[in-house]
């Protein structure tokens, strides 16, 4: 099947039940407007000349016209591709370029940027493949086509010519990674890939028709446009989108106003969430269950989200753009032990192994890099053969450079990237773990450790902390936690109490940019 059908078919069998509530638009479709807008839309751009294979970025925040783009390009067989929303000029251009994008669909609703001066200048860029901007909102402006323009009346014969032909295993979609270790990496995905993960990620969790999903993380990522959108399309359960980009009253209002059954997240926006002052007026008990993936999800988190949030059937999913993104998950069955400190087992359809230094498949309960191999794998980065290769094995395995252990039972858990371990005189340190350690402190809300190059040690391990707000927290008390407790080798040579992390839009912490200001900071 493909994503276009997947929504025809939702809209047969759930018609009016809702699909869609975007709050911060005041929009609310069922599943067969949803469906009407989609082939709208999909109509649209076959008037305004799109055909199967073109590229159609896509540069907005959450909204609802961001899924029915999603959903009409996918009907028509063109391939979506998900830009930044915090990506300005130059950084879209490169995006644009790498990609050959013929169309970019823009959202006029941002709030603090100068937008039309931006698209203005991206007009002036040399894209020889750019043909169309369409601008998200009423207004038509410079010669942009405004999406009004786009929504006109269905034309069944004509939507039918264009998805004839289309085939699951059709590119349909180039996912850029979140860009943690370094600059992002477009992955295309077909069909096939993204469809089947969003459907097993939602049979996990249970969904059906009577949920809700909490989609406070943002579209242009693949786990709000696969797990959020394609777990919904599959399972009939609605998408909630609490605002245009996350924010912590805006989610808990969505979860108490739209009774929401699921949330999904990064561990940095459950972290905020729990420590949300006004967290205990919030009723939160029409929630169920919920996804929580992207960045380590520290076991005391997850302890909480089960109790104060109501969640007892949360999971845990890990996997990677590359991957679609899931590649396993706990499962509402498992032991709550296993639900808190691991990512789960292998999802089904999928296979997964654990190397070692030299490719060597390892035994369980030992350390390696973690592959994985089965539907889910991308067709590749797109027109980067060298960097597919590197990544995808001639076998087909997918190297994540992640590390991991497997037990004899299957549950996997990820002890950190190969990137970020660091080496000190010789020595192995993994910050995830000595993260979980300093989380055990009552006054650290959230920490990253990183390494740090030094003359004498080669790197030298340094923590940045957050501390509960309201309380003081010095670098020396974080220090004497650490002594006595924990190797003296791993004991952070430098704390910092910070206010926030650098992040990427996906909520995750970037180490590489933390590190810089660091060593710039230590000369
Ligand atoms: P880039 O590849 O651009 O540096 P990225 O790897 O963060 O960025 P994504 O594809 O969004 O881009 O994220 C995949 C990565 O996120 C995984 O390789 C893994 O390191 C991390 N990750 C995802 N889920 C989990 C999880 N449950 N536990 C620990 N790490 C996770
Ligand atoms: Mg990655």
């Amino acid at each position: 099947m493909t994503l276009g059908e997947a929504l025809s078919v939702a809209a047969r069998r759930w018609g009016s039940e809702l699909a869609l509530v975007s709050r911060h638009q005041n929009i609310c479709w069922s599943w067969q407007e949803l469906n009407r807008e989609a082939e709208r839309v999909a109509c649209g751009l076959l008037d305004h000349g799109v055909r199967r294979g073109d590229r159609v970025g896509i540069w907005a925040p959450n909204c609802a016209e961001w899924t029915v783009i999603q959903f009409a390009t996918a009907k028509i067989g063109a391939i979506l591709v998900n830009i930044n929303p915090a990506y300005r000029v130059s950084e879209i251009e490169y995006a644009l370029a790498k990609v050959g994008c013929s169309v970019l669909v823009t959202a006029s609703a941002f709030k603090s940027s100068n937008y039309i001066a931006m698209l203005r200048e991206i007009g002036t860029r040399s894209l020889p493949d750019l043909r169309l901007v369409i601008s998200l909102g009423e207004q038509a402006h410079d010669g942009f086509i405004p999406w009004e323009q786009l929504r006109v009346s269905a034309d069944p014969l004509l939507l039918g010519a264009a998805s004839e032909s289309l085939r699951p295993d059709d590119a349909i979609n180039i996912q850029f990674t979140s860009g943690t270790t370094g600059f992002p990496k477009g992955a295309t995905l077909t069909h096939r890939n993204i469809l089947n993960n969003g459907y097993f990620s939602g049979q996990t969790i249970n969904l059906t028709v009577k949920d809700r999903i909490c989609i406070p993380v943002p579209l242009y990522h693949c786990f709000g446009m696969v797990l959020g959108n394609l777990a919904s399309v599959t399972s009939g359960a609605a998408m909630i989108y609490p605002g245009e980009a996350y924010d912590a009253r805006m989610t808990l209002e969505a979860v108490r106003d739209e009774r929401c059954t699921a949330l999904y997240g990064v561990p940095t926006m459950l972290i905020t969430i729990l420590n949300h002052p006004d967290l205990d007026q919030f009723d939160v008990s029409s929630l169920r269950t919920g996804i929580m993936a992207g960045a380590p999800c520290p076991a005391a988190m997850m302890e909480q989200i089960m109790d104060r949030l109501n969640m007892r059937e949360v999971t845990i999913g890990y996997g990677m753009t590359e991957t679609s993104p899931l590649t396993t998950q706990t499962s509402i069955d498992d032991p709550v032990a296993e639900r808190v400190a691991t990512v789960g087992r292998v999802h089904p359809h999928a296979e997964a192994k654990i190397v070692g230094l030299n490719g060597e498949t390892l035994q369980v309960n030992q350390q390696g890099e973690y592959c994985s191999r089965g539907y889910a794998v991308m067709q590749g980065y797109w027109n980067d053969p060298e960097k597919t290769d590197d990544a995808i094995d001639a076998e087909g395995w997918m190297h994540s450079g992640d590390l991991a252990v497997m037990d004899e039972r299957g549950y996997v858990r990820i002890t950190g990237r190969i990137k970020d371990m660091i080496i000190r005189g010789g020595e192995n340190i993994y910050p995830r773990e000595l993260e979980e350690f300093l989380l055990g402190h009552p006054l650290i809300v959230d920490v990253q450790v990183f390494g740090v190059s030094d003359a004498k040690f080669g790197e030298e391990v340094c923590a940045w902390v957050i501390a509960r707000a309201g309380h003081r927290l010095s670098a020396d008390d974080v220090i004497a936690h650490c002594r006595g407790k924990i190797a003296h080798y791993k004991v952070p040579r430098y704390v910092r109490i910070v206010e926030g992390f650098a992040m990427t839009v996906t909520g995750k912490a970037q180490k590489f940019e933390m590190r810089k200001t660091m060593e710039a900071e230590l000369g």
